[in-house]
């Protein structure tokens, strides 16, 4: 399993997308088109793009 995260611009936090890939592969194919997500760290919404967001992965 691979978490999306994004760098919280506020905050300089690494949060959770709350959105996850099957695999890395996965998430190098995926296009992040207008999404946003909430973020935990400052409240505020934060756009999720290919540039902003970060693959985690999680050996789960
Ligand atoms: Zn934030």
């Amino acid at each position: 399993m691979v978490q999306a995260m994004i760098t919280c611009p506020k905050t300089g936090k690494a949060v959770s997308t709350g959105i996850t890939f099957g695999s890395l592969a996965a998430f190098d194919q995926t296009m992040l088109v207008n999404n946003t997500v909430r973020c935990p760290a400052c409240g505020e919404s934060h756009l999720v793009d290919n540039s902003a967001v970060k693959a985690f992965p999680n050996e789960m």
